[in-house]
């Protein structure tokens, strides 16, 4: 038995033989047409791209239909890849001036198109697997190969490669494949969407996971705690398929919750919100009991398109989350680009370092015209609804403030050319550094609400890179800097009568409720999948408890202490709860 730690991307665990994935590595040597076969050289490649066109608007149109248009709108920069003029433009040059075989033009130009994304920094390298993903159906076509049919299995599986394309995760059989496993990394990558979009379990960022595997061995994918185990010992495949069913019991038993209200035993009422990337997703917060949106993160309406959205295309999106939302609050943030998400501009000179570059507010103040696109949108999206706008990464006053310009700016031209809006939209901010929940009674004078985002709180806390494998084990909100942190912001909340809620993973973490609780917390914001958990916690304890515990939790210095205390306390009043 070997257990190996990735980085989890989809919750769950599933249990299967293996069957691994080769990585499709096709050899293209260097081979040349006779001159008078290079038109008929060139029409087979026009053939093949129109073969691939319609093979991706069909794997679209079935996406669509399973995870939604915005998560499958991925395949909108495979079609606009090979529409791309200059593209086909070196596709043609290359086989008849080069004399070049079809194969041969596709591999050389692609392969040097990639290149230039390699180049980029991490959150635009990315791309590059959507340019190998076209590379290879190109080929496929063009040289009469079959995919390994991923799409049309017969038994369960769990899938091991050393890297997936998004269309090989988009085409899985979600029947039959019962999670995936991958040596490549990286946490907004398509696939890692893709996959969490169809619920399927997924750990990347294995390194060698291909190599450890034997042929048809059981694999157990714990998307959880990113942990991948290979030939079991009987005992831990009982422990996982006991864990797993008792897991599923208790969430299905926790239906019932639904449509009561998370108060806890003593009467404090507290507010469960959910966090989503598109707008499908808000069925899914309504269904698990959601009471609104705490956190809509818009920078995935820049997923399928090489070009920026325009106020439009941000106005349909944010307008069908609040119709879809009803009356209920919808949190709006502004683009988060940079760092680990995407970003349009390709002309950028990489950044050493990010994570502590040119990103969220600051990308946004420094590319203006697109940071009034988008507040114009979400002020047009206002209107009759209870939409609140939030900045993310705030780490200064003047930065708050230049941002709050920008919306007085909006609105004013809004104003004069007659657009209906929200003039008076509430406006909050992120406080996801150490700089902004040390200053949060400042802050507190000049927003209307916080967020806390505790993914980047305690990565800038902890100079831990949120992303990185390598130092996984050293990302825990339970260190108690982070905690202090967050008591400055719910202290400052107070004092100041500004609302305070959270919507980083912590949130929808079981084992901190009670410590959040008890530090003042009233407003969670979690991925939907938590929101019944975190309620029926709220529902088993009282506020005098939760305060209890947080004092306890604030006389422990270090992380170990105050995670055992936690999972104690938490198991008392929530025996079923699963904690790590
Ligand atoms: C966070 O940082 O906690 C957060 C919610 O924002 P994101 O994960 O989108 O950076
Ligand atoms: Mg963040």
């Amino acid at each position: 038995m070997k257990i190996k730690k990735g980085i989890g991307v989809s919750p769950g665990v599933g249990i299967a033989p293996d069957v691994v994935v080769d990585s499709e590595e096709f050899d293209i040597p260097e081979r040349h047409v006779p001159v008078d076969h290079a038109q008929a050289e060139l029409a087979r490649l026009r053939q093949a791209i129109k073969i691939s066109k319609n093979e991706i608007r069909d794997l679209k149109k079935r996406s669509t239909e399973r995870i939604g248009k915005e998560a499958a709108s991925i395949f909108d920069f495979h079609l606009g890849l090979l529409d791309d003029k200059v593209l086909n433009r070196k596709f043609t040059e290359t086989v008849l001036s080069g004399h070049a075989t079809s194969e041969y033009a596709v591999a050389t130009v692609l392969r040097g198109y990639a290149k230039e994304f390699l180049d980029m920094p991490q959150y635009m390298a990315e791309r590059v697997k959507d340019v190998y993903d076209v590379e290879k159906r190109l080929l496929r076509n063009l040289t009469g190969q079959h995919q390994q049919a991923l799409a049309h299995l017969t038994r369960e599986v769990v899938v091991l490669a050393h890297d997936l394309t998004p269309s090989q995760t988009a085409a899985m059989d979600r029947v039959h494949v019962r999670g995936f496993a991958i040596n490549a990394g990286g946490q907004t990558s398509h696939t890692a969407i893709v996959a969490k979009a169809l619920g399927i379990p997924a750990v990347v960022g294995l390194n060698d996971v291909t190599t450890e595997v034997g042929a048809g061995d059981t694999v157990i994918i714990d998307g959880n705690r990113g942990v991948v185990v290979i030939d079991p010992d009987a005992r831990t495949i009982e422990e996982y398929q006991q864990f797993s069913r008792q897991h599923v019991e208790f969430i299905q038993s926790l239906d019932v919750l639904r449509d009561l209200p998370a108060v806890t035993l003593d009467g404090h009422e507290i507010t469960l919100l959910g966090n989503i990337e598109f707008p499908d997703e808000v069925t899914t917060v309504l269904e698990k009991g959601g009471q609104g949106i705490g956190l809509y993160r818009t920078e995935f309406l820049y997923l399928g398109s090489d070009t920026e959205p325009t106020e439009e295309e941000h106005y349909q999106a944010y307008r069908e989350v609040v119709e879809r939302c009803g009356a209920r609050p919808v949190v709006i943030r502004t683009v988060d680009l940079g760092a680990d998400k995407y970003t349009q501009s390709r002309q950028r000179i990489p950044e050493r370092n990010p994570m502590l570059g040119c990103r969220s507010i600051r990308y946004c103040l420094q590319n203006l015209a697109m940071f009034k696109t988008q507040i114009r949108a979400i002020l047009r999206a206002g209107v009759d609804a209870q939409v609140m706008m939030m900045f993310p990464l705030i780490t200064s006053l003047l930065e708050l403030r230049q941002a709050k310009t920008v919306v007085r700016d909006a609105i004013e031209d809004m104003e004069e050319e007659g657009v209906p809006h929200c003039s008076d939209i509430p406006i909050g901010m992120m406080v996801e550094t150490p700089s902004a929940a040390l200053q949060a009674g400042a802050f507190a004078q000049e927003v209307d609400f916080f967020s806390i985002g505790t993914n980047d709180l305690v990565q800038y806390t902890l100079a831990v890179d949120r992303g990185n494998e390598k130092v996984a084990s050293l990302f825990s909100a339970a260190n108690p800097a982070v905690l202090r942190l967050i008591k400055e912001v719910t202290r400052a909340g107070q004092r100041n009568d500004v609302a305070v809620s959270m919507c980083g993973e912590m949130a929808g973490d079981v084992m901190f409720a009670l410590v959040l609780l008890g530090l003042g917390l009233r407003t969670f914001s979690t991925t939907p999948a938590a929101i019944p958990e975190i309620k029926k916690l709220i529902r088993s304890v009282t506020m005098e408890q939760a305060l209890q515990v947080a004092r306890r939790v604030m006389s422990f210095d270090s992380e170990k202490e105050i995670v055992n205390y936690l999972r104690v306390e938490t198991q008392k009043v929530m025996p079923e709860a699963y904690s790590e």
